[in-house]
């Protein structure tokens, strides 16, 4: 199994996963050319990919869901009420997911496959429903997990054992309180259905941090309230903590190119 995050931040987010023979894209965010383009730089082509998982609603995940869909003929799963969005109806084939209960995504015809197994947790966060998505395939463990508005033990008994997790490390207090935003989208993004700060970040990483986990993958950082670096040493000081840094490599994923596919 491999994971390799397309995009990832404010202007689209989309992370490609090879099970075998089965390939699925947890969101995807982008403008339909970008998605469509950041798939093929992957190597994989559009009609091999057999599911898109959608997160939400937000434009930043759901924007060519449906097109991406449509173009690879691949099954839509989503909650109910996402699948009604305008830009997840565009997708012929749909499967309403019902959160909090795993599921199993089906092989291509004629593939014989071991079964690709997805759970998902309801997340709190300013868009109703959100998931965040765990992936298992032949005993590895993969963990998505963005737009959360705070640390939350419940999302972390579901999503625990991964081992790649892709976490997001949203804001910094100090480049927030400066930052460029009105007052009423800072409310926003730190309140408790916004998204993670560092620090947040890092209490959720304590939660979910196993044994298993071997690769860290920073997500969804802001371009204007957040650097790598505050982003990193946030990380690095709970892997440090917990005895895990140098069994634990980190990476900070990009908005403008993919990232290197990552084995599970
Ligand atoms: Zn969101
Ligand atoms: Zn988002």
């Amino acid at each position: 199994m491999h994971l390799q995050v397309l995009a990832s931040g404010s202007e689209g987010n989309s992370t490609l996963v090879r099970c075998g023979e089965t390939n699925l894209i947890v969101d995807a965010g982008l403008g339909r050319d970008d998605e469509l383009a950041r798939i093929d730089a992957a190597g994989v082509p559009i009609a091999r990919i057999d599911h898109v998982l959608v997160t939400h609603g937000h434009l930043d995940h759901a924007r060519s869901a449906g097109s991406v869909a449509r173009r690879a003929k691949a099954m839509l799963h989503a909650p109910e009420a996402i699948l009604r969005h305008h830009a997840a109806k565009k997708a012929p084939r749909q499967c309403a997911l019902r959160i909090d209960q795993p599921f199993e995504l089906s092989a291509r015809d004629g593939i014989e496959e071991a079964p690709v197994r997805v759970a998902s947790a309801s997340l709190p966060h300013d868009c109703d429903p959100t998931v965040a998505f765990a992936v298992e395939h032949r005993g590895r463990r993969a963990v998505i997990l963005t737009d959360l508005g705070h640390p939350a033990r419940a999302v972390a008994e579901r999503l625990a054992n991964a081992h790649v997790l892709v976490l997001e490390f949203n804001w910094d207090p100090e480049l927030m309180e400066t930052g460029p935003y009105p007052h009423t989208l800072k409310k926003r993004i730190t309140g408790d259905r916004g998204h993670l700060s560092n620090a947040q970040a890092a209490t959720m990483l304590e939660l979910l941090a196993s044994e298993h986990l071997h690769t860290l993958v920073l997500a969804h950082l802001s371009k204007k309230t957040n650097s790598p670096e505050r982003a990193l040493e946030a990380a690095h000081g709970v892997l440090d903590r917990l005895g895990l840094a140098s069994r634990v490599k980190v990476v900070v994923a990009s908005q403008d190119e993919a990232g290197e596919a990552i084995a599970v």
